[in-house]
């Protein structure tokens, strides 16, 4: 490689979205030295523009960002849920998660992407082993059994033991590398809005099955919610096309009454949703986590907890790696981060994607069936705790970091 613009580090992670900027702070905070490398400036990724979404971060993955000291900024912006109640377009019938049922503690908190990444960024800038790169992209990557190389859009050369993939669903890491997968469209859109009303939530988050698809109301700081609405595909333009009064109108019938009064804060946004999975998530010095692994439908709010878990679980793998001298690009240490992962994330690619199936439609004998369900599993005790703690992402062999726990 020639001498100018070279730089020499442990890990080069491709993509500085949230799980590429959280995988670049966790794996700084135990000394490594990372680069990361987004095609996007950070003022672009920060701005509403960008992504207008909120996420419902699950309790494991706040303790992860405690543990790592990032989430300090988001104490005064993101809204605990304290509940959860999901019900089935106009069934009286609803199943309700309560933070009581398991302790003291919120079930998750809901965030404003932007302001995650913001506290990243603050995070990130706080490491003298955190290289940020951007905007630029990988005009050239060479992989080898010794070490991987990268030649950059802006001219520097990057030479590193382990490259990490978190450049998105349609990673180009992941398509060179040649990983198979197999991916599917639902034919859904997520419109998703902000809103702001009249009465308290209360840290109330809901859920309503409709046959079109969910429709989730979370609360966000103060009297405003964050709304995900899934419709039809085919829908989806025509209801973006609506004027601000017809939206809003829509917005409030199916809100019901029980925030009073609702308006639109902001733009909306549609997102087209479908499901991915690749078939394996590492490869020659290579490694997937976040999106360039797998999508899922928004449905549970699950996608970037999922991401969080990878990311986890590869912390604990790398760092244990290094400390013993091994090298943190072999097939051998790579291949404990995949076992790790694989159960996990096939089970919620599944789940989910039977939840949607399950709960978008109006045939009658199918909503009878799942508001029975419903109303059974609200009924028994262990079952309400087994749903929760799945929720909170509290089940399975947890990484350190999900538990608060150093490594
Ligand atoms: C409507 C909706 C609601 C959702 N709600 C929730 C929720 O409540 N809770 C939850 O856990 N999840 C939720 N999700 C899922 C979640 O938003 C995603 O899983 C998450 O954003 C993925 O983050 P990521 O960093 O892996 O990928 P991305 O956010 O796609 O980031 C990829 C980054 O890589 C960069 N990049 C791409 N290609 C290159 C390249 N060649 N070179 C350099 N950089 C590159 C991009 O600029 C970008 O910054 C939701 C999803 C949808 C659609």
């Amino acid at each position: 490689m020639p001498d100018h613009g070279d730089i020499k580090v442990d890990i080069a992670i491709i993509g500085g979205g949230m799980a590429g900027l959280t995988a670049a702070c966790g794996l700084a905070h135990y000394g490594l030295e990372v680069a990361v490398i987004d095609a996007a400036s950070p003022p672009d990724l920060t701005h509403e523009a960008y992504d207008g979404r909120c996420s419902a971060i699950a309790f494991a993955s706040v303790e992860m960002f405690r543990a790592l000291d990032i989430w300090s900024p988001l104490e005064e912006t993101a809204q605990p849920i304290h509940e959860i109640r999901v019900s089935d377009g106009a069934s009286p019938l609803f199943l309700h998660f309560d933070e009581a049922d398991v302790g003291d503690q919120p079930l998750g908190q809901m965030v404003e992407n932007r302001h995650l990444r913001q506290a990243l960024f603050f995070r990130a800038g706080q490491f003298q082993n955190l290289h940020q790169i951007a905007p630029a992209r990988p005009l050239s990557i060479s992989r080898t059994d010794h070490q991987a190389e990268i030649v950059l859009s802006n001219g520097q050369h990057l030479a590193a033991r382990l490259i990490i993939a978190a450049d998105g669903r349609n990673s180009s890491l992941r398509a060179e590398a040649g990983i198979l997968t197999p991916q599917w469209r639902y034919d859904q859109a997520g419109i998703v809005a902000s809103i702001d009303h009249e009465l308290p939530h209360c840290g109330i988050a809901h859920e309503r099955f409709l046959p079109d698809g969910p429709f989730a109301i979370l609360p966000l700081k103060g009297n405003r919610s964050s709304l995900v609405w899934t419709v039809r595909a085919d829908c989806a333009e025509a209801i973006m096309a609506l004027s601000a009064r017809g939206f809003e109108a829509e917005v409030q019938k199916r809100v019901g009454d029980f925030l009073g009064k609702v308006s639109i804060a902001g733009p909306r946004w549609s997102y087209p949703l479908g499901l991915h999975m690749a078939e394996r998530i590492i490869d020659r010095r290579l490694c997937l986590i976040g999106d360039a692994a797998h999508g899922i439908h928004p449905i549970a709010g699950q996608g970037l907890n999922m991401g969080l878990r990878d990311i986890a679980a590869l912390i604990e793998v790398l760092v244990e790696a290094a400390r013993r001298g091994e090298d943190i690009g072999s097939p051998f240490v790579l291949e404990r981060y995949q076992r790790w992962r694989r159960t996990d994330n096939v089970t919620l690619a599944v789940v989910t994607d039977a939840l949607n199936r399950l709960f978008s439609n109006d045939i009658a004998p199918i909503r009878q069936a799942r508001d029975l369900g419903l109303g059974l599993v609200n009924k028994m005790p262990f079952l309400k705790r087994f749903f929760i703690s799945h929720a909170r992402g509290t089940v399975g062999h947890l990484p350190r970091l999900l538990k608060g726990q150093a490594v």
